[in-house]
């Protein structure tokens, strides 16, 4: 008899922690999981989104491994106010009337992560769109010979000769969206560009 009353509590006992469990784990926050490392959120966070960043340069040794190195994806979150003042910042460096460039990959800042911008020459207005964790599913056959520059190469410029006239990107937008685009032409030379950027790849490895 006794050993059943013991064996009641035991039970009820378990039942009321685990139910605590549940109701404590319904109601914490989701825990946030940053893409950035605390040095990239300095450089993303240290001024609003109004200012350009520091564009690296080939030509300095630390910038350099950063430019060679492979960026590592994001991890998208609708919320995350470090994706959305780099993405900005970003638009503000090739805005910035020094800079006047016409692509930007985020290791070329400092971020060595997925994300890109592209000024859509082929569409209406030509917007500046940012692109996160994209790459190029295919390649046409076709190629076009392309005079290129590049901000992290001061005073350089070259025909790559090989790009391909159209690729087929995925990228995702900032909600978190998977998007599949076939673009082409000058545009299509920008996004290989760039997409080279995150792999620690750069212009003149084609000259
Ligand atoms: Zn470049």
């Amino acid at each position: 008899m006794k050993k059943s009353i013991i064996w009641v509590i035991i039970i009820t006992i378990a039942i009321i922690v685990n139910a605590c469990g549940v109701f404590y784990r319904s109601v914490a926050p989701k825990q946030y999981i940053s893409s950035f490392s605390s040095e990239e959120i300095t450089i993303i966070m240290e001024k609003d989104s109004t200012y350009p960043l520091r564009v690296l340069s080939i030509d300095n040794k630390r910038d350099s491994s950063i430019l060679r190195a492979q960026a590592l994806p994001i991890f998208i979150n609708e919320d995350d106010p470090f994706v959305s003042n780099l993405i900005l910042r970003m638009k503000s460096t090739l805005q910035d009337s020094l800079t006047k460039g016409v692509g930007l990959a985020a290791p070329q800042v400092g971020i060595s992560k997925n994300i890109i911008i592209v000024k859509r020459f082929d569409k209406e207005g030509e917007p500046l769109e940012s692109y996160i964790n994209p790459r190029i599913l295919k390649y046409s056959k076709k190629t076009q010979p392309c005079q290129e520059g590049c901000l992290s190469i001061p005073n350089r410029r070259g025909d790559t000769k090989k790009r391909s006239y159209s690729i087929l990107v995925e990228y995702y937008s900032t909600k978190g969206d998977r998007i599949v685009e076939m673009i082409e032409d000058y545009t299509a030379v920008i996004f290989q560009h760039e997409i080279d950027h995150l792999n620690g790849k750069l212009f003149i490895d084609y000259i």
